[in-house]
């Protein structure tokens, strides 16, 4: 156990020696962290002992909410049995074969395989490396070009942030790698302009047979995209694009990869995003709710003709230590008997998701609200200084209503002027009130500061 401090302690134990992740050094020096230190259900206890209702799941992982005894107990008895054996070199152990079945069976139909990786952003790089070799195994090598989306969001390693679409990230360390292009996001409110949003989604759709053409179809290997941009501010795409985009890749010989690492595993209400908008991919990169985040693991599921042909190339000479790891194995088949046992996504699509769907639309008629939009368990709002003309505060104001949010007992994340939400799949009506409300408070309170 770690040593009962105080909250000023740990923030300078972390200062001296923790380099934390997408963190504003020069403010975390002068600010120090928040110290989360326990959590049940929905909620979580900072290091002062205040309540706070974790509405982003931590980072759109814990599905299955916190405190889940269960998969600390399926990690127990793995651990005992056995903590660690990898999947290289013609070897294998029950979870990882036990969790491969158990995916195929809940993936759409003809996706019945499983490559892991130990994160999101680990499968992305298997990604970019499967449909290379995919493509060079069909006589093809120089179908190498990826084609991701402007404020795309596919990890952090260096494929990872190159298919992304985040600029700041591709400022640092000259990224994107080569072979990597980016077309538009179907960002309707912050991009669309006086557009329709159905003409809008179609033109956002176009823009991708525009960039296949350009590129010419022969050196295109891979379109990438999320079902729906989470980290870019949970974008949801106008009804039109999905059928467009997929008329577009039905013309070209181009494999299809949906990033699933947020929208898989319930979140949309559906297991996987892509059975949400009817999307027929070659490859789903998972992660996150896989384990509902209560241990690392992510994965590559990849459509039986993919599988096919890997088959046909002999050795891929690719593999992370931790491919398939058998404890985050044995806590992510638990995680799934968990979720079809308490019948949890279905209970997202005909209940919960609905209901907070409901209660989301409330918070448009907020003074600072410009949009509420939401799908399945995920919720944005668009902050504006004047809703008609969708102008901006000058300088933003999303950080500062997330301060609000936090010294309020709530977490909702800031994507600029976009807040928002992706909370556990087990939250109840209670506690969505709960959320609704304080959500509201933190508005009304980013508005009297700016009053
Ligand atoms: N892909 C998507 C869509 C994500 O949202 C994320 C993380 O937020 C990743 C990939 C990267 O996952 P990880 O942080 O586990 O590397």
């Amino acid at each position: 156990m770690t040593q009962p401090r105080t909250t000023a302690d740990w923030q300078a134990l972390g200062r001296q020696h923790l380099l934390a992740p997408f963190s504003d050094y020069k403010q975390l020096g002068a600010k120090g962290a928040r110290i989360i230190q326990r959590a049940d259900g929905v909620y979580l206890w900072d290091s002062e002992g205040r309540k706070i209702l974790d509405a982003m799941a931590g980072l759109w992982c814990v599905n299955v909410g916190y405190g889940r005894r269960e998969l600390a107990d399926a990690t127990h008895r793995q651990m005992l049995e056995l903590p660690y054996y990898n999947l290289f070199f013609q070897t294998a152990h029950p979870p990882a074969i036990e969790l491969a079945a158990a995916i195929a069976e809940i993936a759409p139909a003809g996706m019945r395989h499983v490559f892991f990786a130990g994160s999101g952003s680990e499968a992305n790089d298997t990604v970019l490396r499967l449909v290379r070799h995919y493509w060079a195994i069909k006589d093809q090598p120089q179908k190498k070009v990826i084609i991701g989306r402007i404020n795309g969001y596919h990890g952090s390693t260096v494929a990872g942030a190159s298919l992304g679409g985040m600029k700041a990230m591709h400022g640092q360390g000259d990224l994107p790698i080569p072979g990597i292009e980016h077309i538009a996001q179907p960002y309707w409110y912050g991009e669309g302009g006086a557009m329709d949003p159905q003409a809008f989604g179609e033109w956002a759709a176009e823009e991708l047979e525009k960039k296949i053409l350009e590129v010419g179809e022969e050196r295109v290997a891979a379109f990438i995209a999320e079902p729906i941009q989470g980290a870019g501010g949970v974008i949801i795409p106008p009804q039109s694009y999905w059928p467009r985009v997929r008329k577009i890749l039905a013309r070209y010989d181009i494999l299809f990869v949906a990033d699933e690492v947020i929208c898989g595993f319930g979140r949309t209400g559906e297991w996987f995003g892509s059975q949400y908008y009817g999307l027929e991919p070659d490859l789903m990169p998972i992660a996150k709710g896989l384990t509902s985040g209560y241990l690392p693991m992510g994965g590559v599921i990849v459509r039986d003709h993919v599988a096919q042909t890997l088959a046909e190339g002999g050795e891929f000479y690719h593999g992370y230590t931790y491919s398939g790891h058998p404890v985050a194995a044995a806590v992510a088949l638990e995680n799934i008997r968990i979720l079809r046992e308490e019948k949890i996504v279905e209970r997202v699509k005909a209940e919960t998701a609905p209901y907070l769907q409901k209660r989301w639309q409330e918070l448009a008629d907020h003074p600072l609200v410009g949009e509420a939009r939401g799908l399945g368990m995920l919720g944005a709002l668009e902050l504006v200084q004047d809703k008609k003309s969708r102008t901006r505060f000058p300088g933003g104001i999303g950080m500062r209503c997330r301060e609000h949010c936090f010294a309020n007992g709530l977490i909702m994340r800031a994507v600029g002027d976009t807040m928002i939400v992706s909370p556990p799949l087990v939250i109840d009506r209670e506690e969505i009130d709960a959320l609704i409300g304080l959500v509201r408070t933190c508005l009304d309170a980013t508005a009297r500061e700016l009053a």
